[in-house]
């Protein structure tokens, strides 16, 4: 109520004992976070009021080789220019996929934008004068789902992301888990066969090999090269018996391998998000199956829930991180992802390659 996110209505007239009960309500616009997320080519951004609404969506090209500050300020003043109360705007959340260290806002290696040991966060909040907060892009839809979505009613649950990345956020007493240098999120590059193809990051046989979306649609039987996601889903739908067959055995290495995670930290509440979820009747049969075999009988039964799929779920996610750590309470100061003055360049991104 101090800082007007909260406004009180007409006092409770009923007369009883003690003080009258003073109703309150959220003011929506009372503050405004921007989330921003990241691909090769692109910046999405929302503009998010207080109480979850997005009021406003734009998508600019990108290139992530050169200017990436003055791009992502270009982005932020375009949405900020929309708004009645640009000064109402408290904080900014930008989503990335890769191993970002949470605490310093920094990217440590990105390998689809070609980034390491990037300091973003802290380049750009001198540039725009707001906080600014980094994170991967799961870390920050598991926040926002704790907060905000489908994890707000539950204390502990994985979130499963199936996209071009395979990965896996934990909440654990309501908190995400970020590891130890705030970059805990290569669930894709758990190893699931010893004789399995040579992955990206030098290792054989890791899940994302197998699941990774652009894997997925290398790898899928049919006529041709490689499909795309909507052919996969016409065949799909045409009854095509192999690819089906594919696709539940790729369901069941992401069983198995949730099931040893599940095991591991006696979490059974699995949220699965993502754009592969749009294949999902054609992988949750495997997935199940994978579980069935490895989870703990006194685990069962799991909680599992899909989340479909929308373009700007990235860009959402990092608002509601913003969003969670301007203004929520229930997390200690210590915890919050901040901006601290690092050594690491904070201008332009360092390639990998
Ligand atoms: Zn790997």
């Amino acid at each position: 109520m101090t800082d007007g996110y909260v406004r009180e209505l007409a006092a409770d007239s009923r007369a009883g004992a003690g003080r009258p009960r003073v109703p309150v309500e959220l003011v929506p616009d009372a503050a405004v976070v921007l989330g921003i997320s990241v691909t090769p080519t692109s910046l999405l951004a929302v503009t998010m009021l207080i109480d979850g609404t997005i009021v406003g969506t734009q998508t600019l090209t990108f290139d992530p080789s050169s200017s990436v500050l003055a791009q992502f300020t270009d982005v932020i003043g375009r949405q900020r220019a929309e708004l009645a109360h640009p000064e109402r705007v408290v904080a900014v959340g930008i989503s990335v996929s890769g191993a970002v260290d949470q605490a310093l806002s920094t990217v440590r290696i990105s390998t689809t934008l070609n980034w390491q040991d990037f300091n973003l966060g802290a380049g750009l909040q001198r540039a725009v004068n707001l906080p600014v907060f980094v994170s991967n892009d799961l870390f920050a839809q598991s926040t926002r789902e704790v907060s905000f979505g489908l994890g707000r009613n539950k204390d502990d649950f994985l979130l499963l992301g199936l996209g071009y990345g395979v990965g896996l956020g934990i909440v654990n007493r309501r908190r995400v888990f970020f590891g130890a240098g705030g970059s805990s999120t290569e669930f894709g590059h758990m190893s699931v066969d010893p004789n399995g193809p040579l992955c990206v990051c030098g290792n054989n046989g890791c899940l994302q090999v197998y699941a990774g979306l652009d894997e997925v649609l290398a790898s899928a039987p049919g006529p041709g090269g490689p499909q795309s996601l909507a052919g996969l889903q016409q065949a799909v739908a045409g009854g095509d018996a192999e690819l089906s067959g594919f696709l539940d055995g790729i369901g069941y290495r992401l069983g198995r391998s949730v099931g040893g995670v599940v095991n591991l930290l006696g979490i059974g509440t699995v949220i699965v998000a993502g754009q592969t979820t749009s294949l999902w009747q054609e992988l949750s049969g495997g997935f199940n199956r994978g579980l069935g075999e490895t989870v703990l009988k006194f685990l069962l039964p799991l909680d599992i829930t899909v989340k479909a799929w929308t373009e700007s779920e990235d860009a959402v996610g990092a608002a509601g991180l913003a969003l969670h750590n301007a203004i929520s309470l229930n997390v200690p100061l210590a915890d919050r992802a901040g901006i601290v003055v690092s050594a690491l360049s904070d201008a332009e991104p360092h390639p990998v390659h």
